[in-house]
Parts: C-alpha cells; structure tokens; sequence
C-alpha cells in the first residue's frame, strides 16, 4: 500500500512564509527563520508530488508548487538531471535554497567595478538538508549545477517574489549581461488544500 503525501507539510511551509512576510520581517530575520522552517520541510523527503520531481533531459526544471496571491513569495521544486547546471544567474529578491534529494555545487560571484564577472568565494557543496540563501544584500549572483552525473537531484526554493515572473539577469561566459524572465515548468499545481482527506498526523 502506498502511503498517502504528507502535502501538509507545505501547506504547513506557505504559512510559516506568510506569517513572516505580513510582519514584515527584516531581511536578515526572514533568511534566518525562514531557512529554518525550510530545512525543517526539507528533513522529510515525503510529501513532494512526483508531476513535480520529473527531470528532462534537455534542461533543469522549475516547478511552481505555491504561489502568494499577493505576489509577495513563491514556492518552487527545481530537478535537476544528471550533470545540469543552471547558467550564471542573478535573482534580484531574497530567495532560500533547500536541497531535498541528491546534492548540488554553487558557485557565487560578483560584479568588479569595470563590469566584469568574478568568482566569489569557493564553490561549495549543498547536500540533502542543508539550505542557502541568496539576496542582492549578501551575494546575488551564481551558478549552481547537479552534483552528480548519474542521477537526478531537486531542491526546494522560496523567493520573495513570483519569481517565474521577474525579470533577471544571466551572464554569459563573453561578458556582458542578458535579461530572462525563467517562467515555470508546470501549468498545474500541487493541490495542499485537501485538507479533509489527509491522514491523522499527530
Ligand atoms: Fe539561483
């Protein structure tokens, strides 16, 4: 028997967001809290619907799984295939980071003073459980890929904004920047609302 999909726990997820957001939390405090209750989603690997963990094998995904109506946050699954990476990129809003399967490598970087894109920092590992932040305040810009060649890893994103929506920044290898609006992988989203037909969770 298989066992039902704990969607509660993003429901549960969207709300500790909302709540930080109407109170208008300052920037660091909202990275700070909400990077917890992120890593708490992310310590659970039972409650992401498959439709949205399929990877493809031309390019990485990015699955919208909630939206605030008010445009103020949004919720994404992002799946990586084998050996994926994302182009260098920027995000313009404050965004969380939570690895739930596999593992990912990130690699930031920086503007110089005449323009040109620089590496900051040493790229490093983000393995299931753990979570990174990203925000124009402390380093927006970077570069993440799949840490592993032979299979699929998915991560658990919040933005502080609709992000699919927002017009970014990659930067090509030439120099230079490009606008791109990402949009998202799915038209559906995962349903969280049935509440009456979810198990008894104590
Ligand atoms: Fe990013």
């Amino acid at each position: 028997m298989t066992r039902a999909l704990r969607t509660d726990r993003l429901r549960t997820f969207a709300g500790q967001i909302a709540s930080l957001v109407d109170q208008h939390a300052p920037e660091a405090q909202l990275l700070e809290t909400g990077g917890a209750h992120l890593r708490e989603l992310i310590a659970h690997d039972d409650w992401l619907p498959d439709a949205f963990a399929q990877p493809d094998p031309e390019r990485y995904q990015q699955f919208l799984l909630y939206a605030d109506a008010l445009q103020r946050f949004s919720i994404v699954s992002f799946v990586w295939g084998p050996g994926q990476s994302t182009p260098v990129h920027d995000h313009t809003v404050w965004g969380l980071i939570g690895v739930l399967r596999g593992a990912e490598i990130a690699q930031g970087y920086s503007i110089t003073p005449e323009g040109e894109l620089r590496e900051e920092g040493d790229a490093h590992r983000l393995d299931a459980g753990t979570v990174d932040a990203v925000s124009p305040r402390i380093g927006d810009i970077h570069r993440v890929s799949n840490a592993f060649g032979d299979r699929t890893s998915i991560s658990i994103h919040v933005y502080g904004a609709n992000i699919g929506a927002v017009t970014r920044s990659v930067y090509p290898a030439g120099g230079g920047r490009k606008t791109f609006i990402s949009g998202y992988s799915n038209d559906l989203l995962p349903n969280i609302w049935n509440v009456s037909k979810e198990p008894l969770v104590s």
